[in-house]
């Protein structure tokens, strides 16, 4: 198979190529994969067959390979992909009024273990390359039909894994999706979510490309979320918030609060309240999640009524809306993600893990 062309920037290119070609080759190979989407090397018919049939001996174009797709009734499309190791990792498409959300993953599982999430439930496998990052884009784009350059298209880190504990690869990946001379989706219409790696914020704000950030609050004090989110030993809520005020927002950016209800647990108006008053030196809005419920996680979700409350208590500080929930009968909403597998035309009931025993999980 050989390295793969898509997460190659142009000179990474050029430099497979050798000194002996001349420069537009890159350049016209850079075009094919990213812009036009040639699925592969056999497609490139603007360089000569020599060259492709060389090229072909030491890379290939390197698209994940469907192994199965889920569709759910409202309309989201769950992808689970195959890598070139043989490894499966997951892609979401969400359409919406004519727009359409991609979600991606970052890592294959995740190593961060909070305690509502099914991801967490498969450990960290492995990071993903910058071409496997980028390459679900060019993939759903493709099987969609979608134009990446379109205002209509997003693209959001909300997959498996922690965006920000693989960070190289992801800003490598950022920047290709950005480039207007290849896949062309505007920094401004992606958006990274992170459970909150302190250092790694920082470093974040320091690019000169870089998605939106958003951060994965879901607990109004130090304790709760260090119950919920075991990262918090490391990473405290405190220092988070910390770096969220020292945070470099460009002009046309708010940092966004996700916040996953868990019935009876962080869901209170106290816990509202409390959440107001830790947000309220930023420029932000807050999306409120009811827990999306799975296999091993013992949680609830609370009642509508209850989240509607929630929500009203924090409209009177910020902007906060509902996440709805996205492809629940395919298991492909938030914190759903762990490889689902079944018929194709299998609901949540027929859906089991790919590998067996899922340990019960309790709340700690
Ligand atoms: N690791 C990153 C991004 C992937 S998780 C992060 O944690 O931010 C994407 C979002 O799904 C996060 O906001 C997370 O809090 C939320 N989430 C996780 N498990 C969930 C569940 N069971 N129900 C609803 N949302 C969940
Ligand atoms: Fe990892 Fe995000 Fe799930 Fe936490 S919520 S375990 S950080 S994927």
């Amino acid at each position: 198979m050989g390295p793969s062309l898509i997460g190659m920037e142009l000179a990474d290119i050029a430099a497979v190529l050798g000194p002996d070609e001349p420069a537009y080759r890159a350049r016209q190979i850079y075009e094919a994969v990213y812009r036009r989407r040639v699925p592969s090397l056999a497609g490139i018919t603007n360089i000569p067959r020599d060259l492709r049939r060389r090229l072909a001996e030491t890379a290939s174009v390197g698209l994940p390979e469907l192994q199965q797709r889920y569709d759910s009734a409202d309309g989201t499309i769950r992808y689970l992909l195959r890598l070139q190791d043989g490894l499966m990792v997951e892609t979401v498409v969400m359409p919406e009024d004519g727009r359409y959300t991609i979600c991606i993953s970052t890592q294959v599982g995740c190593a961060v273990d909070c305690k509502f999430c099914l991801t967490a439930l498969m450990g960290l496998e492995r990071n993903l390359t910058t071409g496997e990052i980028v390459g679900q884009v060019l993939f759903a784009a493709l099987d969609q039909r979608l134009d990446p350059e379109s205002a209509k298209l997003n693209i959001v880190t909300m997959g498996q894994g922690e965006p920000l504990l693989n960070l190289p690869n992801v800003l490598k990946a950022t920047r290709l999706l950005a480039d207007p001379a290849g896949v062309g989706v505007s920094q401004r219409r992606m958006t990274l979510s992170t459970s909150g790696i302190v250092p790694r914020i920082e470093e974040l704000g320091r690019a000169p490309t870089r998605p939106k950030l958003a951060v994965s609050l879901n607990a109004s004090t130090e304790e709760q979320r260090r119950q919920l989110m075991p990262v918090t030993r490391k990473y405290r809520l405190s220092d988070l918030l910390e770096a969220c005020r020292a945070y470099p927002l460009r002009p046309w950016e708010k940092l966004t609060f996700e916040y996953v209800l868990l019935r009876g647990v962080n869901d209170s108006d106290a816990d509202a309240r409390r959440v107001a008053r830790l947000l309220a030196r930023l420029n932000c809005k807050v999306n409120l999640i009811a827990l999306n419920p799975g296999p091993g996680i013992l949680f609830e979700t609370p009642e509508p009524e209850r989240v509607h409350a929630f929500q009203q208590v924090l409209r009177r500080s910020f902007p906060c809306f509902v996440r709805k929930p996205r492809g629940l009968d395919i298991y492909a909403a938030c914190g759903q993600l762990k490889r689902m597998s079944g018929g194709s035309d299998a609901g949540a009931a027929g859906l089991v893990p790919l590998e067996a025993g899922v340990a019960p999980r309790h709340p700690a």
